[in-house]
């Protein structure tokens, strides 16, 4: 790992320097929402978003709401399908909170070690991700509460010293990059003191409490899941979600298209095989979301599903709070 300072006058010229060589997605506020974009413009980093969580998490970059497969035509008796190609252009990642980040090893775990889903695995692998740490927690985070208040993985890591950002780079390929763009960069003189050879730790706490053992609180559970519109809002905003349904939609005249498409567990179709729903009340279906999250995941792959974001209690039209239905388990 190397140390390195960029001042935060050098940090537009260094972006717009980045989306000369390649794609450059990074946060942005327009009005009241901010999300992660595609910067096709300089002008656009005008409105670069480095205040606090985005509203919306970079999701939709690596495993896309709604991709074609592959479209069919029939012009012969055996019919003819074409594959799209992909993008396969080298992109950049800037601005990746801890939780946003490390959601990124949630999907790793579902999409490429549990199974290998070739479009995600192609956008994963084509995009060098650069952290930013949180210098206050966020509204609705939790984090810290179910283990993911600190980065486990980046390219490059940026954080805020007095004006300027330190920079530690986290593998080869962040080194590398450093390398491409090093006129931005300095080292520290007489080398990196103390506080900037650390990775930068949370010093705030997010979470009133570790939610690293839960159970659910039935009562709590059963009075707010009552209120479940199955609208599939948390499931559509929460970086971790990567439930799918694949859809054919032909046109009726020998020519359709297969899509694969987000789906939710909190919709009463996603459970439903042969006309019959297996998770017909919404109680089922939202205790399922929120053990998934916080307890099925980390059985199985050692870590919570649930990154602590808190979009989905932003999002949630019910009111309904996975951090107030979940209990400490003290068994
Ligand atoms: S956002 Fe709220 S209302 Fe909508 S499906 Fe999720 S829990 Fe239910
Ligand atoms: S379950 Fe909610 S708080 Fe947890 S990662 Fe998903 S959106 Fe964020």
């Amino acid at each position: 790992m190397s140390v390195f300072l960029i001042g935060r006058e050098e940090l537009l010229p260094f972006l717009a320097a980045v989306m000369s060589k390649r794609e450059l997605i990074a946060p942005i506020k327009r009005g009241a929402v901010s999300s992660f974009e595609k910067i096709s413009v300089p002008a656009d980093l005008k409105s670069l978003y480095l205040v606090g969580q985005t509203n919306y998490s970079p999701k939709r970059f690596f495993f896309e709401p709604r991709l074609l497969i592959y479209e069919y035509k029939k012009d012969s008796e055996m019919g003819n399908i074409s594959v799209p190609k992909h993008s396969t252009k080298q992109r950049v990642i800037f601005g990746l909170r801890a939780c946003d980040s490390n959601a990124l090893l949630v999907c790793d775990d579902v999409l490429i070690r549990d199974g290998e889903d070739i479009y995600y695995k192609a956008n994963r692998f084509r995009t060098l991700v650069i952290g930013f740490s949180c210098a206050s927690p966020c509204k609705n985070g939790f984090c810290d509460a179910v283990g993911h208040g600190n980065f486990r993985q980046f390219d490059l890591l940026f954080s805020q010293k007095g004006d300027d950002f330190v920079v530690h780079t986290g593998s080869p390929r962040g080194e590398q990059f450093i390398g491409d763009f090093k006129k931005f960069f300095i080292s520290p003189k007489g080398g990196a003191d103390a506080d900037e050879s650390k990775i930068p730790a949370k010093n705030f706490c997010c979470g009133s409490k570790s939610l690293d053992k839960v159970n659910l609180n039935r009562a709590r559970l059963k009075e707010s899941s009552s209120k479940c519109f199955s609208c599939h809002g948390c499931s559509a905003i929460c970086p971790t979600c990567t439930c799918f349904d694949i859809q054919d939609i032909p046109d009726h005249k020998g020519h359709g298209r297969k899509y694969r498409i987000w789906d939710s567990c909190l919709d009463p179709s996603f459970s439903t095989i042969s006309g019959v729903c297996f998770r017909s009340a919404r109680e089922e279906r939202v205790e399922h979301f929120e053990l998934h999250k916080l307890k099925f995941h980390k059985n199985r792959f050692g870590r919570h599903m649930c990154v602590g974001c808190g979009r989905c209690i932003w999002v949630c039209l019910a009111g309904i709070d996975i951090t107030k239905n979940a209990q400490p388990d003290r068994g």
